[in-house]
């Protein structure tokens, strides 16, 4: 396999001409987008939106800031642009909150919700999925252009360039999906498959204030001030998650990817351009369920899912928060949160700890409680990773 190139260029904040100069470099380091992308081209832009739509300053969407200054360089090539994600809303929101609608009015792009335009069956040839539906305006056009949020995830530990393609998929599927595919491992392997049936030609992570703790929403922005590109995904995350602390192999769909050759998740085979990586790397970043992914690839087989099972996280509603919005009834696909006397509950034996209502709760109204096995086991994990950190720094 041939080595993979990611850029990584320091950005300080959100400001126009920093992100401008910050992604030129990066662009140019890969060679040019020019090289990418074709001029006059049929563009879409995959954001990482998420629902209930939030402003961006929480780090849980691709800032919109960020994303308008790829917009631009887009329209310097003259390419025909569609950005959207499939999201659900109430009300009249829609891209408004995030302000996703404001930078496209301003830029003349056309900003669509992927439902809305439809969804067509294609066949995929993955490891669990032999065909999915995708939005048409995916399909008809000539380029994909990713646009992650370097986050943690509180079921497949990190989310990027893999993770944000499931958002190209129906709601209701993902739904499914969530439900048929209950171990972490599993469901990254079902990622891959959706991300190689649907490979963007072009990532660019957003990873200037991302977020760490129990993402991808309910953690909290931290500066990490980088942006990375590449024209692999898998790469990307790979350098990404070091970047964040994370053994890139201990996220799954990586370490999927790079065994199907989808693309190249061993860091000394992809060339780093521009800053080092240890000049960007973030000590003490607080990953979520860290242990879950970690610690179960170092344990045997047949001790797998009794692990698995502890260290699984009990989603518990705080009543006091719940302002009974009903977005974790929506989104639970096993109908497992219900609202009882006025506020939401969970049927613990009906849930399959998919985290879909924690990630949707704007209100935080949803705590994840450790089991008593798990929470040793965390422990333990916790002050081994303490210990290593003393032991290299004192060898350094
Ligand atoms: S727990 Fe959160 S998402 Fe669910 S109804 Fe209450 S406030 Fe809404
Ligand atoms: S209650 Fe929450 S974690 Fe459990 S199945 Fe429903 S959405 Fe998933």
């Amino acid at each position: 396999m041939k080595p993979s190139k990611v850029s990584l260029v320091q950005v300080k904040d959100y400001q126009q001409e920093h992100l401008n100069s910050g992604l030129k470099k990066g662009l140019n380091l890969l060679g040019g987008i020019q090289h990418i992308i074709n001029p006059h081209s049929r563009v879409f832009v995959k954001i990482n939106h998420l629902s209930p739509p939030s402003p961006p300053e929480k780090a849980i969407v691709t800032h919109p800031s960020f994303t308008r200054e790829v917009l631009g360089i887009l329209k310097s090539l003259s390419c025909h642009i569609t950005v959207g994600d499939d999201i659900q809303y109430k009300g009249k929101d829609r891209f408004h909150t995030s302000g996703y609608q404001k930078i496209c009015d301003e830029m003349e792009v056309e900003l669509i919700n992927l439902k809305e335009a439809g969804f067509r069956k294609i066949k995929c040839n993955g490891k669990h999925l032999k065909s999915i539906y995708i939005s048409p305006p995916i399909l008809e056009s000539d380029h994909v252009i990713n646009l992650p949020k370097l986050k943690t995830h509180s079921f497949t530990i990190f989310t990027g360039a893999v993770k944000n393609m499931y958002g190209v998929i129906p709601y209701g599927l993902r739904l499914q999906y969530h439900k048929q595919f209950s171990l972490p491992s599993e469901f990254s392997e079902m990622l891959v498959d959706i991300y190689s049936c649907v490979p963007p030609c072009l990532s660019i992570m957003d990873g200037i204030n991302s977020m760490e703790g129990e993402g991808p929403s309910s953690g909290n922005p931290r500066k990490t001030n980088v942006i990375l590109i590449s024209e692999d995904g898998v790469a990307l995350d790979a350098v990404a998650s070091q970047i964040v602390g994370l053994d890139p192999i201990s996220v799954y769909s990586t370490q999927d990817a790079h065994q199907r050759g989808v693309g190249v998740g061993d860091l000394k085979k992809i060339q780093i351009l521009g800053e080092e990586i240890s000049r960007i790397k973030t000590r003490d970043f607080k990953h979520s369920a860290v242990a879950v992914g970690i610690i179960q690839r170092r344990i045997p087989q047949i001790l797998h899912s009794f692990i698995q099972n502890q260290l699984t996280f009990i989603p518990e509603v705080i009543p006091k928060k719940c302002t009974s919005c009903m977005e974790c009834i929506d989104i639970c696909p096993t109908a497992a949160a219900q609202i009882v006397n006025g506020k939401a509950w969970i049927e613990q034996n009906k849930c399959i700890h998919c985290m879909c209502c924690h990630e949707v709760c704007q209100f935080h109204a949803i705590k994840l409680k450790n089991q008593p096995m798990g929470l040793l086991i965390r422990k333990a994990s916790h002050w081994k990773q303490k210990i290593s950190r003393l032991l290299r720094f004192q060898r350094d």
